[in-house]
């Protein structure tokens, strides 16, 4: 089922097409929303949440259309802007708590999902301490504590590890993809780094001009034109002769191999050689493209 569909989005700033016919789907799990500085990232997420309204197309956000159903999608959704405007002299629990009733949660209730939430979130123990004093990792995750203290469906996540070092970039990833996958929230993670979508994401939606260039599992992405990739114990190049000369296109970097034929294939070959020759697999896997190869694929197709 859809958590998000957008057909033939367009949203225009002035001069400016922040959104120019986006069409994709977002499913339940973690989806990285991908996109180099200015490809329409935050405006989409402004327009999931019912903020913006589109100059063409539409939107369909857990079932609603959030143009003329903002409030009640807000209700649902929870959302990490990427700029922060936290108070400092504010502490934590007192925060989340208070936009917690924000959303219409009793007083009760929500001083008691404010302590979750931060809990969650790893600031159990520092959830008191006013928030000026808190490290720029803290503060991020204040923001998340507060995203999901009215029990959202959906959670948006705009650059959520900006400003972060690399420890707590590490460990956000790591909550980010637990919220996704344990807590069954669905999760939109709105990103310019490849690499931290191709970490935590099961999907990505890839913005290039406010137009989306390709959409999908990571896996169906990911997987590549057929073919294997061989790690052996030593120097490869005897695998690599044999398997030549029984016709097979294949490139050698030290011990390793990519062998470009049907898998099956590839593999028997594969197997029979390293007998023949005494070689010591260490890794036989699927060749798959990286999402960068993907990511660069898409650009180049759209600037053709
Ligand atoms: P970034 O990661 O830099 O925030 P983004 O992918 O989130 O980029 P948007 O912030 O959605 O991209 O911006 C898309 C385009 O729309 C940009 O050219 C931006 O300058 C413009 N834009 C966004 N919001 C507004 C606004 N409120 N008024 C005018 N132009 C805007």
């Amino acid at each position: 089922m859809s958590v998000v569909r957008g057909t033939a989005v367009v949203k225009r700033w002035g001069e400016t097409t922040a959104l120019a016919g986006a069409t994709f789907r977002i499913g339940a799990g973690v989806t990285g929303l991908l996109g180099a500085n200015g490809a329409g990232k935050t405006t989409l997420l402004g327009m999931i949440l019912g903020l913006h309204r589109p100059d063409g197309g539409s939107l369909e956000v857990l079932g609603l259309d959030p143009s003329i159903a903002g409030p009640k999608v807000r209700e649902r959704i929870g959302y990490a802007p990427e700029h922060d405007a936290l108070p400092p002299d504010v502490k934590a629990h007192d925060l989340v708590r208070h936009l917690a009733e924000i959303h219409g949660l009793p007083n009760r209730e929500a001083t008691a999902r404010a302590s979750d939430a931060l809990w969650q979130v790893g600031l159990g123990e520092e959830r008191f301490r006013p928030i000026g004093t808190m490290s720029t990792g803290q503060r991020q995750r204040v923001k998340l504590a507060a995203a999901l203290a009215h029990d959202p469906v959906l959670l948006l996540l705009d650059e959520p590890t900006n400003g972060l070092d690399p420890v707590q970039r590490e460990s956000m990833l790591d909550l980010i993809r637990r919220i996704g996958h344990e807590f069954g929230i669905s999760v939109v993670l709105s990103s310019h780094l490849l690499e931290e979508v191709e970490r935590v994401c099961d999907g990505v939606v890839i913005l290039t001009d406010g137009r989306v260039v390709t959409e999908g599992s990571l896996d169906e992405l990911r997987t590549g034109d057929g073919g294997l990739v061989v790690v052996v114990d030593g120097d490869a190049g005897p695998l690599a002769f044999r398997l030549r000369a029984a016709g097979l296109c294949v490139e050698q970097d030290g011990s390793r191999l990519v062998i470009d034929a049907a898998e099956d294939v590839a593999a028997d070959a594969v197997r029979d050689a390293a007998a023949h020759l005494d070689v010591g697999l260490r890794r036989v896997q699927r060749k798959t493209a990286t999402l960068e190869d993907v990511f660069l694929a898409t650009q180049g197709a759209d600037r053709e």
